[in-house]
């Protein structure tokens, strides 16, 4: 009898030892058909205040519509918020020539943006914020910033995640967070949780900037781990043979790597002590310059993340329901 407990204990374990997951299944040819909109010459850069800006919320709206969503709170997928830049003109803080209208006499001035928040309803209360900051920096000096990497890679993918997650049910809700003025300081993502978040149900943040230009090797990061360890087995067992999933840039002491804690909006979370896991690319030679095109982007990369990602949002899940 007991060797035949031993022998099923033992057998429980190897199956456990090698789970095989299905591999994941996304259509890529519609990801990159929705980063080519996002990142293209009609939305002006996306810039945070501006026509551009609100023709990329209504895109996301659109499919949040679509890919049948629930809104977070109230009826609305978008959450409009405003801020106030305080004895600043306009043309400080959104450098956009603009020839029709003069701003030189304007001392502070009020700019309008909107995040566009929805959900997937898991069976409990504790939520996953997955966020990607679709603004960008708009025109300046007469190019148009288009910001495929930075951050339309990361706004395409929560539509492609969603689609996914639709199809595959999670333990926790996903909240799926496009967050508005990242750019100039995390104004979208510090409305969210200030105002329509119940931080004590949020498990986990994972936060999406910049995940589809590799400039030399396939490398993706999974920045978070020095602050949250415990995160590291769920990560650990995301394979993949096309993108090297690496973990760091969070770490102040390491001084061989620049630290990511602060660099995007997963900052807001982390200030508030949610755990976060950060997946981004270094900066490349494209960042923050007009040729950041969706000709420039590393296609084949690209999907890969997006799979690499999703991969990682199921084993957290898992890990975190348990
Ligand atoms: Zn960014």
């Amino acid at each position: 009898m007991k060797l035949n407990l031993f022998t099923v204990a033992a057998f429980l374990l190897l199956l456990g030892s090698c789970k095989t997951h299905k591999p994941i299944e996304i259509d890529s040819d519609e990801l990159l058909a929705n980063i080519q909109i996002l990142s293209d010459d009609s939305l002006e850069g996306r810039a945070f205040s501006t026509l551009g800006n609100q023709q990329a919320q209504q895109i996301i709206l659109d499919e949040y519509t679509a890919l049948g969503l629930e809104p977070v709170l109230g009826n609305n997928f978008l959450h409009g918020f405003s801020h106030t830049f305080k004895g600043k003109k306009r043309q400080d803080v959104f450098p956009i020539k603009n020839p029709k209208k003069d701003f030189s006499n304007v001392t502070d001035t009020i700019a309008k943006g909107a995040n566009v928040i929805g959900m997937l309803k898991g069976p409990s209360d504790k939520s996953i914020v997955i966020s990607a900051h679709f603004d960008h920096l708009g025109i300046i000096d007469g190019k148009i910033f288009n910001g495929a990497d930075d951050n339309a890679s990361g706004t395409a993918a929560l539509f492609t995640i969603i689609k996914y997650f639709k199809n595959n049910p999670t333990k926790h809700n996903l909240i799926f967070a496009a967050f508005d003025a990242e750019e100039i300081g995390s104004l979208g993502a510090d409305y969210f949780l200030k105002n329509y978040a119940d931080k004590s149900n949020i498990s986990l943040n994972i936060n999406m900037d910049m995940i589809a230009h590799s400039e030399y090797d396939p490398e993706l990061f999974a920045c978070g781990l020095h602050h949250y360890p415990e995160l590291r087995n769920p990560l650990e067992d995301v394979k993949s043979d096309k993108v090297l999933l690496l973990f760091g840039h969070d770490d102040s002491k390491n001084k061989e790597q620049a630290d990511w804690t602060f660099s995007s909006d997963h900052r807001v979370f982390h200030r508030e002590k949610i755990p976060f896991i950060y997946f981004g690319v270094p900066d490349h030679k494209d960042y923050h310059r007009a040729t950041d095109t969706f000709e420039t982007i590393n296609k084949d990369f690209y999907i890969e993340s997006v799979k690499v990602i999703i991969r990682a949002i199921e084993n957290l899940d898992e890990y975190l329901a348990n």
